[in-house]
């Protein structure tokens, strides 16, 4: 070969074998590529799934603390100074969303015309405990064996109209409060020996002070409504107390959306007392 010829024979030499170079080069690239992609793709893949797992996890745990909570969260509501007319529209209220509530009587207000209502009251599973005699303050605070023997005779007429007797006191204005000071001790751990128990209340309507309005009562409640595992709710179905029956609905209301049970006083796990000394 000689002159022009070689020259060509030169140049497809090296056309080919550049050829070929570049070829080989680009495989190498896309074979490097293609291994990321699919490394890549793996992680995320497992990634996800981790993801996923611990989502999931997650969720079930969620759901097991809000199952746990609404079980825990249990609200009772208190009503003093009945049984009056005002008690049976909130029987009513009660019962026809099959919620149990803690009635605390007056014994002079047992008459022949309520004891239908008291009785009401009992076959409807609610607990129904002693608020003295008379609520007089003077008579029933007149000294430790006064306020004593008040609410025997009021767990009497009780037990006469209902055939049980109750458990449950509530003092008049608390167990705190300025007339029982001297001998509030003595009057405890006598009714105690008898087998009563009192129970305070920690969230309060108001609903039986000053001008109570069906918002007042509702944004006194809602106030410390949530604040406690198991509040107990003083309201009072007296003959004067219709706009606590109005309220009763919102305030059930109210309760339920935050997920809380309702129970008679029986099913907490101790009657809620303001000072245990
Ligand atoms: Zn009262």
């Amino acid at each position: 070969m000689k002159g022009s010829k070689w020259f060509l024979f030169q140049f497809l030499v090296v056309c080919i074998a550049g050829g070929l170079i570049v070829t080989y080069v680009r495989s190498c690239e896309k074979r490097k590529t293609y291994g990321y992609f699919k490394e890549t793709r793996k992680e995320s893949v497992k990634d996800t799934d981790q993801k996923e797992q611990a989502v999931s996890s997650l969720e079930v745990l969620a759901e097991q603390n809000q199952e746990e909570e609404a079980a825990e969260k249990k609200v009772f509501l208190t009503f003093d100074d009945g049984p009056s007319e005002v008690t049976e529209t909130v029987l009513k209220l009660l019962d026809d969303q099959e919620i149990k509530a803690t009635f605390f009587l007056i014994g002079e207000q047992i008459t022949e015309e309520t004891e239908d209502t008291v009785r009401h009251m009992a076959e409807e599973g609610h607990e129904i405990g002693i608020h003295t005699f008379t609520h007089e303050s003077d008579e029933i605070y007149a000294s430790a064996q006064s306020y004593v023997e008040d609410v025997v005779k009021t767990s009497k007429r009780i037990e006469e109209v209902t055939g049980k007797k109750p458990v449950y006191y509530r003092f008049p204005w608390g167990s705190v409060n300025n007339y029982i000071s001297g001998y509030r001790k003595e009057v405890i751990e006598t009714l105690k020996g008898m087998g009563y128990e009192y129970v305070d209340w920690n969230v309060s309507g108001e609903d039986s002070v000053g001008n109570p309005s069906v918002q007042s009562i509702y944004s006194n409640v809602r106030k410390d409504y949530d604040k406690y595992q198991e509040p107990v709710v003083l309201l009072h179905d007296s003959s004067s107390n219709q706009l606590t029956a109005e309220t009763l609905p919102d305030i059930i209301n109210l309760f339920q959306s935050a997920g809380y049970q309702f129970g008679a006083m029986r099913e907490r796990s101790c009657p809620y007392q303001w000072c245990r000394d």
